[in-house]
């Protein structure tokens, strides 16, 4: 069998997908590659990544927002960071604060 660089990665994946699912699984509509290793804005990875290690508070110091700018991500999740999960309920925190800084009663 021949390394995966050689028959390429979509190669792999085709040969796998076949082999777990039959000979349909050949017809692929679509190949998508995307790596992360070189990407300046990622920095290798898909989730935050720490580059000053001594900056403990700059979560806090994000969700804490300045004047009347707020962030909300996943990252800044207190409840599955990283995730959609953690995305949606840093979502709603963010808004929930906004909510209660303009006085909206709950509705
Ligand atoms: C490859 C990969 C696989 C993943 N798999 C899973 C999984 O299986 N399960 C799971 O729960 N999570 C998964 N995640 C993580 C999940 O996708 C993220 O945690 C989630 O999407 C974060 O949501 P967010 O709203 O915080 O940020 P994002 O979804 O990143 O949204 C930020 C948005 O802001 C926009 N933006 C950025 N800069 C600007 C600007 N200057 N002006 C205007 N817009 C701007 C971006 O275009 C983007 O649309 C995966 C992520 C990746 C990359």
């Amino acid at each position: 069998m021949a390394r995966p660089a050689a028959r390429g990665i979509a190669g792999l994946i085709t040969e796998r997908l076949v082999a777990a699912l039959g000979q349909e699984a050949a017809d692929i509509r679509g190949f998508s590659v995307r790596d992360w290793t070189d990407d300046a804005w990622s920095d290798g990875a898909y989730s935050d990544v720490i580059v000053k290690p001594g900056a403990i508070d700059a979560e806090d110091v994000l969700r804490k927002g300045l004047g009347p700018v707020r962030f909300a991500s996943s990252e800044l999740s207190l409840s599955y960071p990283g995730y959609v999960e953690g995305a949606i309920w840093a979502g709603k925190s963010a808004a929930r604060t906004v909510a209660i800084e303009l006085g909206a009663t709950a509705g």
